[in-house]
């Protein structure tokens, strides 16, 4: 699959080499020097650890963590909540299987990853601590968040037979696009995986995305090698491969997304397999919200219906980029502030601990 604007996407090895100490004399370059797999080994399986907040980079490796048990499982991995033992610190630490990569792109990743990211200061992005590789898994430290919106739009909606209201999805939008645009303008990065379970809340109604970086480039290689079922809010362009795509990808995977945590349900949901999905996304119409439909049992404004139907224009030419979604009456709306953003964050925060609290089971 192709990425448009691939210009415009930061070379990753340009940035100055990490502070890591990794062995100097692998280059990130392509022409690595073979080492004994050993100390390639060790090298891998020690990093460092580096929160915003303080200036020390702590050398880590998978014995200064202390496991408090899962969070949830993904399709590539599980998520582990996780006291860092030197700081006290509480961390979501991410392990993604990964055996099929090899040392030489394990090093890659983790230079390029150790340099970026942990610099980054995106307000709406989960803050990214450090990753090592370590029996046979990348193991990403990031921040810790209370709850994924999928669990607790399905815990609002199923288990309380209630709805989030405009002005949380309002927050949730605003929050949204602007770190997808953060993502894109400062780290030329596009997400490529959109969805509920990648929004992640807390308990003070803070909205923010994960798994874009390392995780997402992990992700990529992984899937490959597992079913399209893994994917569901993929843009049409995506799913026809030879197809190439930009940010307006992810703005079709933020249209489903927004159409499921303002009805409830996820728009393909009554279709039999992800290969019929995948039939119906290349070559049926788009998912459309009414305004006034009695299917959900209540209604929605046209500001929030013109965005979410917008962004799921199949035409990808036709589809806004960032700047134009901002520019939309219900962005707009709630990227002003003011007492309605308070008031949804205050219910979202209350929702993200009562989810949080209450999980189901562990399956995001
Ligand atoms: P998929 O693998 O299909 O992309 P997923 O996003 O649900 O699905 P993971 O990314 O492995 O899978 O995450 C599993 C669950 O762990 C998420 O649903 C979320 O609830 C939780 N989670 C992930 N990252 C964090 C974090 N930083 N803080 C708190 N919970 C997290
Ligand atoms: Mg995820």
């Amino acid at each position: 699959m192709v990425q448009e604007d691939d210009d415009d996407f930061r070379i990753l090895s340009l940035r100055p080499m990490s502070l890591n100490p990794r062995p100097t004399s692998l280059s990130v370059n392509g022409n690595e020097k073979e080492l004994p797999d050993e100390s390639v080994l060790r090298s891998l399986s020690t990093g460092t650890l580096k929160y915003p907040d303080d200036d020390i980079f702590y050398t880590f490796n998978s014995s200064h963590l202390q496991d408090l048990g899962p969070i949830g499982n993904g399709c590539f991995g599980t998520v582990y909540k996780m006291r860092h033992l030197d700081t006290g610190k509480l961390l979501a630490v991410k392990r993604i299987r990964c055996i099929s990569i090899d040392h030489k792109e394990q090093i890659r990743l983790l230079r390029e990853h150790d340099t970026i990211v942990k610099s980054e200061k995106g307000p709406n992005i989960v803050k990214f601590y450090g990753a090592i590789f370590s029996e046979g898994d990348c193991w990403i430290c990031m921040e810790l968040m209370d709850i994924s919106l999928d669990a607790l739009y399905k815990r609002v909606y199923t288990v309380k037979n209630s709805r989030l209201h405009e002005n949380v999805v309002g927050h949730i939008t605003v929050c949204t696009v602007d770190a997808l645009d953060y993502l894109k303008k400062e780290l030329k990065i596009i997400h490529r995986d959109v969805k509920p379970s990648n929004i992640l809340v807390d308990s003070h109604g803070s909205v923010k995305l994960c798994d874009f970086g390392i995780s997402g480039q992990l992700e990529d290689s992984v899937a490959k090698t597992h079913d399209i079922g893994c994917r569901p809010y993929l843009a049409p362009e995506r799913i026809a491969s030879s197809d190439k795509y930009d940010v307006r990808a992810d703005v079709w995977s933020l249209g489903i997304t927004l159409y499921e945590i303002s009805t409830g349900i996820f728009p393909y949901k009554d279709v039999n397999s992800p290969f019929d999905q995948i039939a119906l996304v290349v070559n049926g119409d788009p998912p459309i919200l009414r305004p006034d439909t009695d299917e959900f049992g209540f209604n929605f404004s046209l500001p929030l219906v013109k965005f979410i139907n917008t962004c799921l224009t199949k035409d990808r030419r036709l589809r806004p980029k960032y700047d134009a979604l901002k520019s939309f009456e219900f962005y707009q709306i709630y990227s002003l502030g003011g007492p309605e953003i308070e008031e949804a964050k205050q219910v979202l925060g209350v929702e993200a601990v009562d989810a949080r609290d209450n999980a189901v089971d562990k399956r995001g």
